[in-house]
């Protein structure tokens, strides 16, 4: 089978990721149709390759010695109304469309859902993988469905919310069935008029001079926040080299926190300022206090990489960085927080192409 014109052989990976870290990929097939990815699975099965795939980049470490086989990207990027029923609207995206974008024409068009998500890097078809959420939102809340194509068989298959295990930052398409599915669309169940009150502290700060503050000046208020933390992606800020955060918020039972308040008092830190939230039978401590509690402060250089100086949870490239560069520091706070603080982390991104010599660093939380 002769290799379709829409794959190139080695493709940079570095310049696809926001990171931008990691060696080439072999070949990359940019999909404009589901025609498309099937052929490019099709010929990657044929020739043998191991296959990867890939949205916007932005929750990927790539290893330096960058992937072997097929990369591909799903770029479909049309959007459909389903249904409308009374106040729901529900809209089907195709993986491809830029993530911020539909949360803009959704904030334009009077539907609530998304507003409290405005300015997350990426695309559609990445957002169930982990569950996207920030301000209060996750995508949880208003995901219906999504359409995948099983990599192995080429069928095509609607999976429903309730069997995806969707969860904090996580579902069974980022874990048990990572590299099963390719994502094609992602249904939605949107509401239109007024947004419910925002429930998380610092936005409802940022609003405090709005009464009824609308879905517009939700979502201004949020990309406000975001910026003043570098959590868009904006070539122009120094801090733009990242993954965003680069470590889960841990979910500790009632004993690892007490443990935790004892470590504190041990390193003469004021336990009662421990941040917590209750999460079901757990609580979520902020994954950035417990860095900087470690002595890792936001800023902080490690030669080419260091911690972005508006958020200590964001790892960056500062310029010239290697992976393992990123590894090495991930490492050092990983093993600083376990130390000093009893506590592990958890990567957020996704590794990729990386041995087992990253393998402490992923089972942190096992
Ligand atoms: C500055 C910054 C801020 C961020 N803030 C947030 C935040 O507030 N909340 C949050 O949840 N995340 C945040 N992120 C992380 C990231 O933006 C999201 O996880 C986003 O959904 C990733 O989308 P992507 O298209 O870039 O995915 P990629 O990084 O390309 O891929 C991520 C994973 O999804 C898989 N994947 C991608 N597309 C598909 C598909 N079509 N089918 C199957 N698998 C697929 C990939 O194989 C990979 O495993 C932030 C990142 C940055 C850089």
């Amino acid at each position: 089978m002769r290799r379709p014109g829409f794959i190139q052989g080695r493709a940079s990976l570095a310049s696809r990721c926001t990171l931008a870290v990691g060696g080439d990929a072999d070949y990359l097939a940019r999909a404009s149709s589901v025609d498309q990815a099937r052929d490019a699975l099709e010929w990657a099965r044929v020739q043998g390759h191991p296959l990867t795939i890939l949205g916007g980049g932005s929750n990927c470490l790539v290893a330096d010695e960058g992937l072997d086989g097929l990369v591909l990207q799903f770029l479909p990027a049309q959007r459909r109304t389903l249904e409308r029923h009374g106040d729901r609207v529900h809209i089907g995206v195709a993986a491809g469309h830029d993530w911020d974008r539909l949360v803009d024409w959704s904030v334009k068009h009077g539907l609530c859902g998304l507003e409290c998500l405005s300015g997350i890097p990426g695309l559609v078809g990445a957002a169930p993988m982990q569950n996207i959420g920030a301000y209060g939102q996750q995508l949880d809340n208003v995901l219906e469905a999504v359409t995948v194509l099983d990599v192995a068989t080429g069928q095509e298959e609607r999976i429903n919310r309730d069997e995806l295990g969707l969860g904090y930052r996580t579902s069974h398409l980022k874990t048990e069935w990572a590299g099963r599915f390719l994502v094609l669309e992602v249904e939605m169940i949107l509401r239109m008029g007024a947004p419910e009150s925002p429930r998380y502290g610092q936005l409802q700060d940022a609003l405090s001079g709005a009464r009824e503050p609308d879905l517009a000046q939700v979502r201004d208020a949020v990309l406000k926040l975001r910026r003043s933390k570098s959590m868009v992606y904006d070539r122009k800020d120094p801090n733009h080299r990242s993954a965003g955060s680069f470590f889960m918020n841990p979910r500790l039972l009632d004993d690892d926190l007490i443990a935790l308040e004892e470590k504190l008092v041990e390193q003469g830190i004021d336990s009662e300022a421990l941040p917590r939230y209750p999460d079901g039978d757990r609580w979520k401590v902020p994954a950035a206090w417990l860095i900087e509690a470690a002595g890792f402060k936001k800023g902080l250089e490690r030669g080419p990489v260091g911690l972005s100086s508006n958020h200590s949870l964001a790892l960056i490239n500062r310029g010239r960085a290697q992976a393992q560069d990123l590894v090495n520091l991930a490492r050092e706070i990983h093993q600083g927080v376990a130390e000093r603080l009893g506590v592990r982390l958890w990567p957020e991104p996704v590794f990729l192409g990386f041995s087992d010599s990253v393998r402490e660093l992923l089972e942190a939380n096992k």
